[in-house]
């Protein structure tokens, strides 16, 4: 596989990316394509999102309709298109990559796999053989208690399958949870899909990202396998709040972990960034997720990394070198709307940015929600504490309010 042929944007001879979904990941991804003089394309279902507001064009479409997508992609004629979000219409994507019109980052498989957390967890402990928590898939809350009952036990995990970042999702604790966790998976999937996965829960020390690497190595001119240095994160209610680059882990459970993710990461294929979710304990590692696409736990790597995740994935997607090494260490604070509104002001930037070797991100994006994550503090320190209480300070400096 050589490079792509890289031309003028705007002119007959550009090389055009198809960002789906331009969220604050699919931001930066698009920063470092138009540094390398791409034309970039950002689709989003709706107006002025993050990646629309960096991109040459915009459009806004509903994109998991098979229709609308084709005849977008047939009009802007993309050589690449790049998925930032799981809920397209991945069988089109697969008919767009079987057709020839255009490639798929990292595959349209790929794409299919993910999108729903069957295909991938079958994909993982079945066929690969992957250690995973214990699983089963049901269909109704009968099925869900008979599945508990019948092995998993409690506490257990209930998610929609077609779901992310913990939404739907809860913990069940007995018998009297069941219903509950049942309806609430009902209201908090991404589509009606009405199944969901119940996980025996793992009693874990810590869990990390592994962003790992497949791209085309110079020297051989073949696609290889590279990793970042993991990073820890901690999650509420299932949504990312504070993640910091290196986590320390022992070096047999690093060389699991690394091994876990290349095999579900060549098992996927292509080229890109694939961020892959473990559960570690002492030495032992359990695969829980894989995205095959930058992952918001890396954004720390903004600061951390010599190249940041969305570099590298801009890279590998390219046919172009990666460097995975880790600068220094570093961490990253989530900063939430806090209120239900439409633009915000953002008071306190000036103070956040006199933390000592601190940055932020602010997303820009045009409506505000309480829980919704509008930006981040990024802080590098001599080790993870201190980047991490750099970074938290930072953030908690940043006061968004609603506009006037
Ligand atoms: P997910 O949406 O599957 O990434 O889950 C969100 C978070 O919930 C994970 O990052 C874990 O912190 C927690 N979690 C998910 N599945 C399990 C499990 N089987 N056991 C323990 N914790 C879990």
């Amino acid at each position: 596989m050589s490079a792509a042929r890289f031309g003028t944007p705007l002119s007959p001879a550009a090389l055009r990316v198809m960002l789906l979904g331009a969220g604050e990941l699919g931001k930066e991804v698009i920063i470092a394509l138009q540094r390398l003089g791409v034309e970039v394309v950002a689709v989003d279902r709706y107006a002025n999102a993050p990646g629309q507001q960096v991109a040459h064009r915009a459009h806004v479409i509903d994109m998991s309709d098979a229709g609308a997508l084709r005849a977008l992609v047939e009009s802007e004629r993309p050589h690449l298109i790049v998925p930032e979000i799981e809920a397209i219409a991945t069988d089109e994507l697969a008919r767009i990559e079987a057709d020839g019109l255009a490639e798929v980052i990292p595959t349209a498989r790929a794409a299919q796999l993910t999108m729903n957390r069957e295909g991938i967890r079958r994909l993982a402990a079945e066929e690969l053989g992957l250690p995973t928590s214990p699983y089963a898939f049901a269909d109704s809350a009968q099925q869900l208690r008979a599945a508990i009952d019948s092995g998993l036990g409690y506490p257990c995990v209930v998610k929609p399958v077609m779901s992310s970042s913990g939404k739907g999702q809860s913990v069940l604790h007995g018998p009297d949870d069941v219903q509950p966790a049942w309806d609430y998976a009902m209201s908090g999937g991404r589509v009606q899909h009405g199944r969901v996965i119940v996980e025996g829960f793992v009693d874990f020390d810590y869990e990390i990202t592994l962003l790992t690497v497949r791209a085309v190595d110079p020297a051989s001119g073949t696609v290889q396998t590279r990793f970042c240095a993991p990073i820890g994160h901690l999650q509420v209610h299932g949504d990312y709040v504070e993640s910091w680059q290196p986590q320390p882990m022992p070096a047999d459970a690093l060389r699991h972990a690394q091994d876990i993710a290349a095999r579900v990461t060549a098992a996927l294929g292509g080229r890109g960034i694939f961020g892959v979710e473990l559960f570690v304990r002492g030495d032992q590692v359990w695969f829980s997720e894989v995205s095959p696409r930058p992952h918001d736990t890396g954004l720390v790597t903004l600061c951390s990394q010599r190249q940041s995740e969305f570099e590298l994935h801009a890279r590998a997607i390219l046919g172009l070198p990666v460097d995975t090494a880790l600068r220094e260490p570093g961490a990253s604070a989530v900063i939430y709307g806090g209120v239900d509104a439409g633009a915000l002001v953002y008071e306190g930037v000036d103070a956040a940015l006199a933390v000592p070797r601190a940055d932020l991100r602010l997303f820009g994006k045009p409506q505000s929600y309480r829980r919704r994550r509008m930006g981040v503090a990024l802080a590098c320190g001599d080790d993870v504490d201190q980047a991490r209480a750099r970074a938290k300070e930072a953030a908690s400096r940043v006061r968004p309010r609603a506009a006037d």
